[in-house]
């Protein structure tokens, strides 16, 4: 979506259009607060997951380690990040309680990418200027060639989180900042988080009263888990906006990858989902797997989900290629 089709429809309901200034912080006055974030939450939690594989001959994982890693997978990628932080609070593509709106912030900012003001701003800059210049981590902005290709794949996957300019969140999540609830459970991401590695560590610690348990616990669980989530997640950045099949005319980059559709809750629909932000449901044939949509789905006949809303009418293109 460029920035002059973005409708106030497609993002939350007090998002305005451009009126001719960035709404950005530049990148220069936030360095030591990005790198202190990518140090935290990308290279603590990579340099668990190796460790937790150098250490398999004499420490492999137990069956709750992998049971645990799963269901934190479910919970915080799935429930917090892609129903959460992407659908519920970046597109208003339903309502909930706002109990229920505070569990799924804290399972969101335990996967580790940011509180979710933040993430929400940057996203909903995303959709705004999607594969034109002001796109935080467009991979088409790096210049010609096969080296332009690359650094855009790099800076797409990863190296936005260092050199974006941040979006002004009292233009970009003015809902969210209003709402006191949501926005002190967003400021105490790093409790979240350091909850998201600990968690795991307790419960394997108690189950099995070992510090050994604890310790696998935590590093797979904990940390491969967190890591490999990561990937996933900014893999819907770059590869979402590069390989897969292009089916609505959305005026940007954005394909839908089959491959990644169940590892990432439906997320990987990601050229339905730019064809109609607001839409809940990225999944549009029945063979788009969108377990995302499905736990909306078991929210709404639980009573805690309203006001879901239908994706836009499809585009001739798409009719044409089902
Ligand atoms: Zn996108
Ligand atoms: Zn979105």
């Amino acid at each position: 979506m460029t920035a002059e089709s973005a409708t106030a429809d497609d993002m939350a309901p007090q998002f305005t259009a451009l009126d001719g200034m960035s709404h950005t912080i530049p990148y220069r006055h936030l360095v030591g607060m990005r790198y202190s974030y990518v140090l935290l939450s990308h290279v603590i939690p990579l340099v668990g997951a190796l460790t937790a594989i150098a250490l398999i001959p004499w420490m492999p994982p137990t069956v709750l380690d992998i049971a645990m890693a799963l269901a934190l997978w479910a919970l915080t990628i799935g429930v917090g990040i892609s129903v959460g932080y992407h659908r519920l609070f970046s597109h208003r593509a339903f309502r909930t309680p706002t109990a229920i709106a505070v569990v799924i912030t804290i399972l969101g900012s335990m996967a580790a990418q940011g509180p979710l003001i933040i993430w929400v701003s940057l996203h909903r800059r995303h959709h705004q200027f999607s594969d034109a210049p002001g796109d935080p981590h467009s991979p088409w902005l790096s210049g010609p060639g096969l080296s332009g290709w690359l650094r855009g794949f790099w800076h797409a996957h990863f190296g936005w989180l260092l050199t974006h300019d941040m979006p002004d969140p009292l233009f970009y999540a003015p809902d969210l900042l209003k709402d006191k609830t949501l926005n002190r459970t967003s400021r105490l991401f790093l409790v979240w988080y350091l909850l998201g590695l600990g968690l795991p560590a307790l419960i394997g610690g108690v189950v099995f009263q070992s510090w050994a348990a604890a310790l696998t616990g935590f590093l797979w669980a904990g940390c491969l888990r967190v890591a490999v989530g990561l990937q996933l997640t900014w893999s819907i950045n770059s590869i979402c906006h590069l390989f897969g099949r292009h089916t609505h005319d959305t005026g940007d980059h954005s394909m839908n990858l089959a491959w990644l559709a169940i590892p990432s809750f439906g997320e990987s629909w990601h050229n339905n989902h730019h064809q109609s932000p607001a839409a809940a449901a990225f999944g549009r044939r029945w063979w788009q797997v969108d377990l995302g949509y499905l736990f909306i789905l078991t929210l709404k006949r639980l009573g805690m989900a309203q006001e879901i809303k239908p994706p836009r009418s499809s585009t001739a293109r798409e009719d044409a290629s089902t």
